[in-house]
């Protein structure tokens, strides 16, 4: 997980603290104001003063959601593919799916986690909606 440069903080009274005003003696506590994981200070030459997750001491549940957290490339997600395909299923048989134009492919099937040529129907549940398209890569 990768986070923004984090530049205020919370205490624990719920009182605003910036990084730049931070008081370097007293180590003050200091809290995300978003997801109120601890934070931890930072002084660093190059980037100045900031605050950065400790993430030792963090619920990640709550990272996860947070504001300051940059957002990585998406995993491929089973959920998006078979929620596309749920859609596709329920709007009817557009042309410009998959359907409209078979021609053999490789898919994974996510219901029984098998993979095979064919035209989108599983060879082992004989099932079309839970398959998705594999890319390979190779052309
Ligand atoms: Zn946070
Ligand atoms: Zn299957």
């Amino acid at each position: 997980m990768q986070f923004k440069k984090i530049k205020r903080g919370m205490t624990e009274n719920g009182n605003l603290l910036r990084a730049d005003l931070y008081p370097l003696q007293a180590r003050q506590p200091c809290y995300c104001q978003h997801c109120l994981n601890p934070l931890q200070f930072r002084i660093t030459h190059a980037e100045g003063r900031f605050f950065e997750h400790d993430l030792e001491l963090s619920d990640v549940n709550q990272l996860e959601v947070c504001a300051y957290r940059l957002s990585s490339l998406p995993p491929p997600s089973i959920n998006a593919s078979l929620s596309s395909v749920w859609t596709a299923v329920n709007g009817g048989q557009h042309e410009g799916y998959d359907l409209g134009n078979p021609r053999p492919q490789r898919f994974l099937c996510v219901m029984c986690n098998y993979e095979y040529d064919g035209l989108k129907t599983c060879t082992r549940c004989h099932n079309n909606l839970y398959s998705t398209e594999v890319r390979t890569g190779i052309r």
